[in-house]
């Protein structure tokens, strides 16, 4: 239970991480795509934005050029109309030319000129003042009686207006210090010399009227004209501070000066930055320069951005919402069946999915329940086989245990009646040994006959008996094995001089070999290798009966053991029962066995003492040609090295 309550949460995280992730792409991916939009779009309306202001100071700056030179015109006009006036020129001006004191015509002159600008005073005043003035410069006759008999010679158009009609470029006058402007033109007599010259002083308050106009320049434009002369201003700045005479320079203006039309962003004469467009006016010898500044043309373009990032800020709030909503829907059944797996991991296996939905994770629900589903059936199933196990382990405890007792009664039951056998059989081989030798007078040839069978079976079952006594000894672990040291020579001549005898009742060879670097002394138990032996060439000697029998002790230094190896040419074992032969009461074929008489206890019995002595017994032997018993033991020499292998 433990199990299941830790194995539930790590789950939970985990859950919420997916349902972060799902609402973190989903808002990444609204607002990136959002941002890219609105990037471009804020690019673009800056764009348009700037040009929009550029077009609009282009408008503005054109339509006041025009007013200024439809101004100009209007002027060098009014006084062509003027001039036009027979009457003025063939008879006053020659007049006043020759004869500056001609009072009368003086007078006459001057009311026309004061006529005239009153005319046009009705109108729109175009001069303030109109002046005559002779080849010397002497103004004789004017509008302003204050001007007559003033001397013009040093005004810049002087010169000029005697040649051809002029228009004089605004000026700072340099007696007054008043911005003024000329339009002149030569006035000829009849012989078409140029008797003097006719000036009109332009009304220079339309200059600062046209450019203090600011319709379309928002709150920092302006419009104002700067002279090439000296770059004084001929409008006023529309900010405080800034006197006209003054040398103004700024990047719009130094271009414009240089008769250039353009427009640009830069710092102005009051180091404003400002979108600027700029005209070269020819007739003023002056720029025309329209400006607004960069910070409130930026102000739409600010505007514009704040609204978009506010509207892109919301967009990304919904989209977050709406993520955290679709990421939350998506995320809580993965959530639910990653809960119900932890329990059932933790083992309980009652839990199910409740999933419902009809999709993916739908199905993935519904086999996930099959699954545990399956799962459980296979845990009862396997709970049942354990079960079933458990009650045959008992089963078999309890039969292993009967069995254990059946032998031990059995092996119980064999040594007593072994021990009881063995006594009467002694005395009737020693009574028919003592028969046969005589001693109770000679016996006729079918007497004696008769008692060597009795103690021939006599012997056999004596042999029978020791074996079965043997067998059961080994069994119960009640055998004993004494080690010692032995010399394994003096074994093998003893065991060559019993076998000869054998081989030569059978006519058979019989020779021993002993490896020359087999040691003199070997620690082990000398009469039960003697007995293995005994039993290996009792056998060889008893399936043999023509060839030969061998017996070769070897040694094997790098394996640290020994080998007795007993060999005949006899009629072998068949394949199938090489294992056989060494259990109990095995023969290779009831009645050959019983051809050759034996109990199928020798080899047992060999067996097992080799395997209580720590070694190992192979056969290897093929039908009609012969076996060959090798019994490998350890090479122990002497009695520390035995307490080594032992260990
Ligand atoms: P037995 O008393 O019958 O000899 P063993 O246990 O000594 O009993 O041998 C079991 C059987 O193995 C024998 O009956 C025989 O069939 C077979 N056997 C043993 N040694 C040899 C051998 N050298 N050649 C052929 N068969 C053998």
């Amino acid at each position: 239970m433990q199990q299941t309550i830790d194995n539930a949460y790590p789950t939970i995280p985990v859950a919420r991480r997916l349902r972060t992730r799902l609402t973190a792409y989903f808002v990444l991916l609204t607002v990136g795509v959002i941002g890219i939009v609105t990037t471009f779009t804020l690019i673009q309306v800056r764009n348009q934005s700037m040009q929009q202001t550029f077009h609009q100071l282009e408008s503005i700056a054109q339509l006041k050029q025009n007013q200024i030179t439809r101004w100009v015109h209007e002027g060098e006009r009014t006084l062509n109309l003027i001039i036009a006036d027979p009457e003025i020129i063939d008879e006053s001006m020659s007049v006043l030319a020759d004869n500056p004191s001609a009072k009368a015509i003086q007078d006459t002159l001057n009311n026309e000129f004061r006529y005239s600008i009153e005319a046009q005073a009705e109108g729109e005043s175009i001069f303030n003042e109109l002046i005559f003035y002779n080849r010397d410069g002497r103004v004789v006759a004017g509008s302003n009686a204050a001007s007559i008999n003033k001397v013009v010679t040093l005004q810049p158009y002087f010169e000029p207006s005697l040649r051809a009609g002029y228009v004089t470029p605004p000026y700072y006058e340099i007696v007054t210090g008043e911005l003024t402007m000329f339009v002149t033109h030569p006035v000829q007599n009849s012989d078409g010399e140029t008797i003097g010259a006719i000036g009109g002083r332009l009304n220079i308050d339309v200059l600062r009227e046209v450019t203090a106009e600011r319709a379309g320049l928002g709150e920092t434009g302006e419009t104002y004209l700067v002279s090439i002369e000296n770059n004084y201003l001929l409008t006023p700045s529309r900010f405080e501070g800034y006197s006209m005479q003054r040398a103004y320079r700024s990047e719009g203006i130094d271009s414009v000066l240089q008769a250039q039309n353009s427009f640009g962003i830069y710092n102005n004469y009051a180091g404003t930055p400002v979108l600027g467009v700029y005209r070269w006016i020819p007739e003023l010898q002056a720029g025309l320069m329209t400006e607004i500044s960069e910070a409130e043309a930026q102000v739409i373009i600010t505007q514009t951005s704040t609204l978009i990032i506010g509207l892109v800020v919301v967009l990304a709030l919904v989209a977050g919402v709406l993520g955290f909503y679709a990421a939350t829907n998506i995320s809580r059944p993965i959530v639910r069946l990653s809960q119900v797996a932890a329990q059932v991991a933790g083992g309980n296996l009652s839990e199910r999915a409740h999933i419902t939905e009809r999709s993916e994770i739908g199905l993935l629900a519904k086999t996930f329940n099959q699954m545990t589903d399956q799962l459980v059936s296979s845990i009862n199933e396997l709970d049942h086989r354990v079960e079933e196990l458990n009650q045959t382990n008992d089963a078999l405890r309890v039969a292993t245990a009967k069995a254990k007792e059946a032998a031990r009664v059995k092996g119980e039951f064999l040594a007593n009646v072994s021990h009881e056998l063995r006594t009467p059989l002694n005395a009737i081989i020693g009574f028919s040994d003592m028969l046969l030798m005589g001693m109770s007078g000679e016996l006729s040839p079918k007497q004696r006959h008769k008692m060597e069978r009795l103690r021939e079976n006599g012997v056999r079952l004596l042999t029978l008996i020791n074996n079965v006594l043997d067998i059961t000894r080994i069994e119960a672990r009640r055998i004993e094995i004494i080690t010692k040291p032995f010399s394994p020579r003096a074994l093998a001549d003893r065991l060559s001089a019993q076998m000869t005898v054998l081989a030569e009742q059978k006519n058979l060879d019989f020779k021993t070999t002993i490896d020359s670097q087999l040691p003199e002394m070997l620690v082990g138990d000398e009469h039960r290798i003697e007995q293995v032996v005994v039993n290996l060439l009792s056998n060889a000697f008893k399936f043999t009966d023509s060839g030969a029998v061998t017996l070769n002790i070897e040694v094997n230094p790098n394996q640290h053991t020994w080998d007795i190896v007993v060999t005949d040419s006899g009629i072998g074992i068949p394949p199938h029962a090489l294992n056989v032969i060494f259990e109990e009461f095995r023969q290779v074929d009831g009645s050959s066995a019983r051809a050759y008489k034996g109990s199928g206890l020798g080899l047992a019995i060999t067996r097992n003492l080799v395997r209580i002595m720590d070694g190992q017994i192979a056969v290897d032997s093929e039908l009609g040609q012969g076996s060959t018993f090798t019994v490998t033991f350890p090479l122990v020499v002497n009695m520390e090295e035995l307490e080594k292998v032992s260990a």
